[in-house]
């Protein structure tokens, strides 16, 4: 975790990002994702808030609900995932079949009832390419369903065919997630099973389909700093920058083979969200897994770096979550309000409906506001 990050490159310049701080730009070099991630937390958290404020309001969180619609009997081997076949007899868990659309629409109508506006739906499955017709229909038929409930709707299924990604497009998906994970030096530490450009590749047939893309990462799993500035180099730079980027915290495990990992502290969380904020001023970055450890201080400082989201609801996937309780009571203290879904975002681009979003182009009118540009 105290390797050194790589010495500068002579030709970067070091104050760029300070200078252009806002600037929407897919061009960053690692050197210079690397000056924001290692910024002075306090100095960088401040800067994280002022590019906040350019493009977000900054009360307002998006409340999402996740719910593991197919579960465990995965034939991938991520090293921290719970839903692996390679270790369910450690972990425990038996596989289930995918749940039935009644099920399925009634959990989304109670996390709609309880204030959430996005309902994200995973599968523990290699890509929709693993499963037959019928099946492939009625995830198509629930994201149908939520959607015309007037919720966000957005799935992690796996690896997609450019074709699966235009079959969700038409049934209405707002988002597909596919996490990044970590850097790609990192990336075969945590899967043997896929590669880096297998991940890049479902992101692109997402991007192509018109759907909006949801990437992000975990920390903890056992990577070093230079990893953590690999991993929003690489979501800083795809084409477009991810219109979602969550951000999780490890939540190990018993069984896993990451079951002894140390938590991250929520100080690292802090850091990563900050730098993601600077790096992708549009972006909605969610603090997503591993928040249940994390004081309202905590989760304050987050919001005050950047975060504009978080996951509601008892469980995430097969992990334990935050009450909606606590959320709530947490949400009056900080005087912050719930997202509406499909809410345009300030600066005119990269809404979560998929709209596209102009890179490269400078954060101009609340930057003018705050008398930044
Ligand atoms: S993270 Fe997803 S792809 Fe990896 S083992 Fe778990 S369910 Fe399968």
């Amino acid at each position: 975790m105290a390797e050194p990050e790589p010495a500068l490159e002579p030709d970067s310049d070091p104050g760029r990002w300070l200078r252009e701080l806002g600037s929407i730009r897919s061009s960053w070099t690692r050197e210079e994702v690397a000056q924001v991630f290692n910024t002075p937390l306090l100095e960088l958290v401040f800067h994280a808030a002022t590019v906040h404020r350019m493009y977000n309001d900054p009360q307002m969180v998006q409340r999402c609900t996740l719910l593991s619609i197919k579960t465990g009997g995965c034939p991938e081997t991520c090293t921290y995932c719970a839903q692996s076949s390679s270790w369910s007899k450690e972990v425990g868990l038996k596989a289930e079949k995918l749940m039935g659309m009644e099920e399925v629409l009634e959990a989304a109508r109670r996390a709609k009832a309880a204030g959430s506006t996005r309902f994200c739906m995973g599968a523990a499955w290699r890509g929709p390419s693993q499963v037959g017709k019928g099946q492939w229909a009625r995830v198509l038929a629930m994201v149908k369903e939520i959607r015309a409930m007037d919720m966000e709707v957005c799935t992690t299924l796996g690896m997609l065919t450019p074709d699966q990604a235009g079959d969700l497009r038409e049934a209405g998906l707002t988002a597909y997630n596919h996490n990044l994970d970590t850097s790609p030096e990192y990336y075969s530490k945590i899967t043997s099973s896929r590669k880096y450009e297998d991940r890049l590749a479902t992101l692109e047939a997402v991007r192509e389909a018109g759907i909006s893309v949801c990437a992000g990462g975990i920390i903890g799993l056992g990577e070093g700093p230079t990893d953590r500035v690999g991993l929003l180099h690489q979501l800083a730079t795809l084409r477009e920058h991810p219109e979602s980027v969550p951000i999780n915290a490890l939540v190990a495990v018993a069984g896993t083979p990451l079951e002894g990992a140390a938590p991250p502290g929520p100080l690292e969380v802090v850091r990563c969200v900050a730098a993601a904020r600077v790096l992708m001023p549009r972006s909605v970055v969610r603090l997503s897994a591993g928040r249940l450890k994390f004081s309202k201080t905590d989760q304050a400082m987050c919001f005050l770096a950047g975060a504009n989201s978080i996951f509601d609801g008892d469980k995430l996937l097969t992990t334990a979550n935050n009450e909606r309780d606590e959320d709530a009571a947490m949400f009056a203290e900080l005087g912050l309000t719930s997202r509406p879904a499909f809410l345009p975002y300030p600066a005119g681009a990269a809404s979560s409906n998929g709209s596209d979003a102009a890179q490269d182009s400078c954060a101009a009118p609340r930057a003018a506001a705050l008398g930044m540009a």
